[in-house]
């Protein structure tokens, strides 16, 4: 069956940051085809490139709303932004049969249980351009700075991506 939800994340940012999100979004899931917990996979717009360890993976990202200014005031000197990411896979229910993997389950679960979204992000007082990332197991909150003028480019304040299921 297919399986759609939404990665999302909201974070606040430097006033006259530019910042654009990577068109791909890497999540831990459980893969049917291989029938195995806990795949990394980094899923793109286009479903001949999504992998999982070598094999084709059934999945994609349909929409990436981007840059979507959720609140801005001209007194503040940050921006929030979010970026959704909807995504369409491939899903059946197994049992991962492999013993001493360590995990806490051996059923298939039908969302994703980690995730990563990258973005470029051009710092608003040197203009050099620079990849970060945020994802959920991180320390925060997490300050972004840019690396050549140590500008604060960003924060990241709460567990993220939040994954949300969507109707197809
Ligand atoms: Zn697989
Ligand atoms: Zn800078």
């Amino acid at each position: 069956m297919k399986i759609n939800f939404i990665a999302k994340t909201i974070l606040s940012f430097a006033k006259g940051a530019i910042v654009q999100p990577l068109e791909t979004v890497e999540v831990s899931l459980d893969c049917a085809v291989c029938q195995k917990l806990y795949r990394t996979v980094i899923i793109h717009k286009d479903v001949g490139e999504t992998k999982c360890a070598g094999h084709s993976f059934p999945a994609m990202i349909k929409l990436i709303e981007n840059n979507k200014k959720i609140w801005k005031s001209f007194f503040m000197k940050e921006e929030m932004r979010e970026f959704i990411y909807h995504v369409e896979y491939e899903y059946t229910e197994f049992e991962d049969s492999r013993d001493g993997t360590g995990y806490d389950r051996r059923a298939s679960h039908e969302f994703p249980s980690w995730g990563r979204i990258s973005f470029l992000v051009t710092c608003p007082k040197c203009k050099s351009i620079q990849r970060f990332f945020t994802q959920n197991n991180i320390v925060r909150p997490f300050i972004g700075i840019c690396g050549q003028c140590s500008y604060q480019l960003y924060t990241d304040n709460k567990e993220q991506p939040l994954f949300e299921k969507e109707e197809s």
